[in-house]
């Protein structure tokens, strides 16, 4: 999608630090992180919001979150663990309309979330 930040940075018209792609996901650095480590993963298809995702993209998803997996591992923080999150729609606090997990990690998180 043109206009989409999201799309713009997958397929690199937007620069940002990528530290993993493939054929269907992208993940990089947050521009605001909020703790240690801070990744954005998207799936290169652009789904606005969580209640955009139809049941032919569960494969999709699933994919996201076992990469976002993998990350935490790479970065060290599989043990201590860390936090995904997917906000959704503006009281969620979803401010980038094109669907992420967040990777939030290398502090300890506290519940419940703000
Ligand atoms: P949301 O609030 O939609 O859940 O998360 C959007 C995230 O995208 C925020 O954490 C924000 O810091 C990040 N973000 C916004 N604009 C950019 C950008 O241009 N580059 C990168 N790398 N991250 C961005
Ligand atoms: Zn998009």
């Amino acid at each position: 999608m043109k206009d989409c930040l999201f799309c713009n940075i997958a397929s690199g018209v937007i620069p940002a630090k990528i530290v993993y792609h493939d054929d269907l996901v992208v993940a990089f650095d947050d521009i605001n992180p909020q703790a240690t480590h801070h990744k954005i993963i998207i799936p290169r298809k652009h789904i606005a919001t969580i209640n955009h995702i139809q049941t032919e993209d569960n494969q999709l998803i699933g994919h996201l979150v076992s990469i976002a997996a993998q990350l935490a591992k790479e970065l060290h923080i599989a043990e201590q663990g860390y936090r995904l999150v997917m906000n959704c729609n503006a009281g969620g606090g979803q401010t980038v309309f094109h669907i992420h997990l967040h990777l939030l990690g290398g502090r300890q998180m506290t519940w419940p979330p703000g």
